[in-house]
């Protein structure tokens, strides 16, 4: 129980809200990137924060960090390794349409690592 609380905490904790916050900006920002000063600024925190969340992140292969020259100073630019989520990706998604959605959950009885719609249309999308 103890032990499944802990886990549940670990995605509602201020950091992983943080992490999250600063992963989506990276990805809006696309091919051009963003300074990191601008995302610490839009996540509101300090730079120290700022480069503990980018560290981790970096860690886990979802930014990565590139010296970047701006106003005649060394900082990084931070740019997202992992493609933009389409729309198109989606479509077709058996949960969108799902009766089960508001009861479905990982680690419950109807969650997404039991369910065949959601294997087959994984394994039959061509997106
Ligand atoms: S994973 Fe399966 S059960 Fe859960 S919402 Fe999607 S389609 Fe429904």
């Amino acid at each position: 129980m103890a032990l499944a609380s802990r886990a549940t905490s670990r995605f509602i904790t201020k950091r992983s809200t943080l992490e999250r916050s600063a992963l989506d900006i990276v990805m809006r920002a696309g091919d051009n990137g963003i300074l990191q000063t601008e995302l610490w600024k839009k996540i509101g925190v300090s730079s120290r924060e700022g480069s503990r969340i980018c560290v981790r992140l970096e860690k886990w292969g979802l930014i990565r960090r590139e010296k970047f020259l701006h106003e005649g100073r060394w900082t990084y630019k931070i740019f997202s390794t992992k493609p933009p989520i389409k729309l198109d990706s989606i479509i077709g998604a058996p949960c969108l349409t799902c009766p089960y959605y508001s009861k479905c959950a990982p680690g419950n009885e109807i969650s997404p690592e039991k369910c065949t719609w959601l294997e087959e249309w994984v394994l039959t999308s061509e997106v």
